[in-house]
């Protein structure tokens, strides 16, 4: 972790033309491209820590032209790129964002901030099961990510949790790759798509264990093993695996805007690709947005066209 930054007096004083809340691939590719616009701008990160939830990937497999990057490698080449182009940071949690005169007022612990226009890009959190070994073996065989981080457990035996969309998904996107996959849910019947369950259902590497739910994540340095338990039989059992797939739904971190800008009913912030909230002078990007593939090449994409969005706003050229 870095040193916490401040502002100084002057930043303090100033009146921005864009603040950045958040500082994952999709701020950090704003604060790029605002710097690039030559526009004032500061990034406000909640730990003084860039790279959002890449920093929780061991590997970035498909990120465009750097193969096999460290996720925590790459949330720090953005935040290099964005230092080098004059993005200034501050460390600070915003608990609150209110119109003021022309622009907009955003609070944090520590400081009052004024500014033109703010691109939300506070991103989402992964669901928890909450159960023993998932926080300690985060990275090191328990993912969020199957897109991201299939590709590691090629040959290998892996457990799928959830019986939503992403999960059937997830189970026939790594029963291309894996020995064997164990789609673990929690209820007799999946919540998510016919046809994918139709799909599910035909892969013979695939075993459905229903009514299932994992008590525990066991290993040393590695997942081993999974203790689950079938409720309906009151039966223990211990899986051995190499990686454990959560798939029980993502939190878009939206709580402090539901008041500012329109959410849909999973608390997404409605928006387009260019970013426009229901909010004059409002712009999300990243996983926070409405869309549908939530990947670091896509939130670094969100970046770039919330500032082109500004720009225009500034301008007063948006249509
Ligand atoms: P979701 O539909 O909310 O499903 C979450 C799943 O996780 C449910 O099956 C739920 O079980 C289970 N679950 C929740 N908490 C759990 C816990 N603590 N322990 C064990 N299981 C737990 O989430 P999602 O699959 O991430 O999908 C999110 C949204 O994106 C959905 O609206 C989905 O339709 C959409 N989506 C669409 C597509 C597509 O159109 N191709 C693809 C992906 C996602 P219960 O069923 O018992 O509640």
């Amino acid at each position: 972790m870095k040193e916490t930054m401040r502002l100084n007096t002057q930043q303090k004083e100033k009146i921005w033309d864009v603040v950045i809340v958040g500082s994952g691939p999709a701020g950090l590719s704003a604060a790029i491209y605002a710097r690039r616009a030559r526009l004032e701008t500061l990034v406000l990160e909640k730990q003084p820590m860039s790279g959002g939830q890449i920093l929780n990937t061991t590997d970035v497999d498909n990120y465009p032209g750097i193969p096999d990057v460290g996720g925590f490698e790459l949330g720090q080449k953005f935040r290099q790129h964005a230092d080098k182009l004059g993005a200034v940071f501050c460390t600070g949690e915003v608990s609150e964002i209110l119109p003021y005169k022309e622009g907009y007022q955003v609070k944090t612990d520590a400081d009052s901030i004024h500014t033109k226009t703010v691109i939300l890009a506070m991103g989402a959190s992964y669901r928890n099961i909450g159960v023993p070994g998932e926080d300690r073996l985060r990275g090191m065989g328990v993912s969020y990510c199957a897109t991201c981080d299939g590709a590691f457990f090629r040959g290998r035996e892996v457990a799928v949790v959830g019986g939503g969309d992403v999960a059937l998904e997830d189970a026939l996107f790594l029963a291309r790759g894996c020995k064997k996959v164990y789609l673990i849910h929690r209820r007799d019947s999946f919540r998510g798509a016919k046809v994918l369950q139709e799909r599910v259902q035909k892969t013979a590497n695939i075993e459905i264990l229903y009514d299932t739910v994992v008590e525990e994540i066991c290993g040393e340095m590695q997942v081993e093993e999974i203790t689950a338990c079938n409720k309906k039989m009151d039966k223990r059992m211990q899986i051995a695996v190499s990686g454990v797939f959560l798939a029980v739904g993502m939190q878009p971190n939206t709580s402090i805007v539901g008041q500012l800008v329109d959410l849909d009913d999973s608390g997404y912030v409605i928006a387009g690709e260019d970013g426009r909230t229901s909010a004059a002078g409002i712009f999300a990007a990243g996983d926070l947005r409405t869309k549908k593939l939530r990947q670091v090449v896509t939130a670094a994409a969100d970046g770039a066209n919330a500032v082109a969005s500004v720009e225009a706003y500034l301008n007063g050229t948006l249509r």
